[in-house]
């Protein structure tokens, strides 16, 4: 087959009208409502307003998206390469288009500072234009034979269906990360967003997919509570993979239905992190002190990477903490639209309640408060506490808002045994002004990804992202996501007679 005339747009694509109706959701090759009873609003997190009321998909939607999906892969998959390639770089060309349209959806749903909303645009751009190269680098295989006159392929081919369940804290981005590598690859995906980022999470992304000429029912974008129906997303038979992005507690279970059902799936778990800042007494504190201050406030320390624990050499500590606190202390929190903003609203009621009980668990527990200040709506001030020990809440769980321990370390030793006392294997850093030291020491981290002399927040979309231990299974970014989104088969041929035993 040739492909031709299964991308439904030319590759000229004008400067667009804003999308509309962002109501309804691409449910099996058609933007509906869902069939649920709930009507769930999509609300700014700033300034309270909803931004649009969505009615929620059932387990019956779920069951027609998956289903259309399993029809509309095949053919997909059977599009030759360039004509795949071509498609990724038409959603590329419709994010450098909508640029503005994105960034707005970001700082409105989301609450992302105009910088962070930058930053994601950037991020889920560079994925897509990374897996408009997919389709020419997947390769197979052949390999000699033990047997003789055997000849042994492995080709590569696509998975067939992939389920997508992502967060809400990069939601465009996280998203993409996985839609864009395994639709490239020749899949059809079905999107479970965040309830709290339904638009930059699934519908937005689906749009740019259909405008660019993506055929119906290739991409779905399934809208309901994970609780309600988030099961029956990892349990249906029709996926072979469920690529998740989320809480270690979320991500357990998933792996549990996925792998305990009917039907086995391949598992991506990218999940919840604790990452270790370390000062070693080398290092040049100023430079710290900058990558430490964007490392844990950027995007309300709303990110799986942000920096969770700050662990100082005892004899930088006092210095440390000094120019840590007064730079903090600049930092702008407000309107996150504004561009001087720096901290901008927390997601939601229910996360901004159980960041207020860490502070107080905190004070509970004998941290000395070095920074604080009052919570105005959902904003909520970054607050650094010192004198903290490995044993505090606050240095044991993943905070995933605005506010900070500091540890004392005795020497470089116990400052690795503290990185390495965590459940989580995210991400990390270390700064030292001996890079051979340092680089030493990123290695005996027991993480995904550690960085010397930088901040833990780090993502390239050619290079290999993911955890150890509790924070997660495989990885994304390049190479890997093509390991990811696709399989392998190997099929030998036996030219010539076998002399079989008996
Ligand atoms: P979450 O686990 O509560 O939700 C993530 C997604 O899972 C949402 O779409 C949610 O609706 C869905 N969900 C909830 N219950 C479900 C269920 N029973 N079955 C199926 N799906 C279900 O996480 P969150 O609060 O949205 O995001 C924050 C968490 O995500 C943090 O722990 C953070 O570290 C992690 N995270 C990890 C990465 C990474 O790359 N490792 C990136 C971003 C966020």
């Amino acid at each position: 087959m040739s492909g031709r005339g299964l991308l439904t747009s030319s590759k000229e694509i004008l400067v667009p009208e804003r999308y509309q109706n962002f109501h309804l959701q691409p449910l099996a090759g058609q933007w509906r409502d869902g069939s649920g009873d709930a009507v769930r609003p999509v609300i700014d997190p700033y300034s309270g307003r909803t931004l649009v009321s969505i009615r929620a998909a059932t387990s019956q939607d779920l069951d027609s998206a998956y289903r259309k999906a399993a029809a509309a892969g095949p053919p997909w998959a059977g599009t030759p390469p360039a004509r795949r390639a071509e498609l990724l770089q038409n959603v590329v060309a419709l994010f450098d288009q909508r640029k503005e349209e994105i960034i707005d959806w970001l700082i409105q749903e989301s609450g992302s500072t105009r910088l962070k909303a930058n930053i994601e645009w950037a991020s889920a751009r560079a994925i897509t234009q990374e897996a408009a190269s997919m389709p020419a680098r997947a390769q197979g295989a052949t390999f000699a034979s033990e047997v003789p006159g055997k000849e042994n392929l492995v080709y590569r081919r696509a998975l067939g269906v992939v389920g997508v369940i992502s967060p809400w804290n990069f939601p465009l981005h996280l998203s993409q990360r996985s839609v864009a590598p395994a639709i490239a690859l020749g899949n059809a995906v079905v999107v479970k967003p965040a309830s709290d980022t339904p638009i930059s999470g699934g519908l937005l992304i689906a749009k740019l997919f259909e405008e660019a000429g993506l055929p119906a029912g290739v991409l779905s974008v399934v809208i309901g509570p994970g609780s309600e129906i988030g099961d029956d997303f990892v349990a249906h038979p029709v996926p072979s993979m469920i690529s998740f992005t989320g809480s270690t507690p979320v991500g357990m279970n998933i792996g549990r239905i996925a792998i305990g059902g009917q039907r086995i799936k391949k598992i991506a778990l990218e999940l919840g992190g604790n990452s270790p800042f370390v000062v070693l007494e080398d290092a040049d504190i100023d430079l710290a002190v900058r990558a430490a201050v964007f490392g844990k406030f950027l995007h309300q320390g709303q990110i799986c990477m942000a920096i969770n624990r700050i662990i100082v050499d005892q004899s930088r500590y006092d210095e440390f903490v000094e120019k840590f606190v007064a730079h903090v202390r600049e930092l702008k929190v407000g309107d996150p639209a504004s561009i001087e903003t720096a901290i901008g609203p927390i997601i939601n009621e229910a996360q901004l309640q159980g960041l207020q009980r860490k502070i107080a668990q905190a004070r509970e527990q004998g941290a000395t408060v070095l920074l604080e200040g009052n919570v105005d709506g959902q904003l909520m001030p970054p607050h650094v506490f010192g004198d903290v020990t490995a044993d505090m809440n606050i240095s044991k769980e993943e905070i995933f808002g605005p506010l900070v321990g500091i540890q004392k370390a005795r020497d470089e030793q116990h400052a690795l045994e503290l990185a390495n006392d965590t459940e989580f294997g995210l991400s990390s850093a270390v700064f030292s002004g001996d890079q051979a030291r340092g680089l030493r020491f990123a290695r005996q981290i027991q993480a995904g990804m550690s960085h010397v002399n930088d901040t833990p927040i780090n993502d390239e979309a050619h290079l290999p992202f993911g955890g150890e231990k509790n924070s997660g299974l495989g990885r994304f970014n390049g190479q890997w996501a093509i390991e990811e989104f696709s399989t392998v088969q190997w099929v030998s041929v036996q030219r010539e007679p076998r002399d079989y035993p008996f």
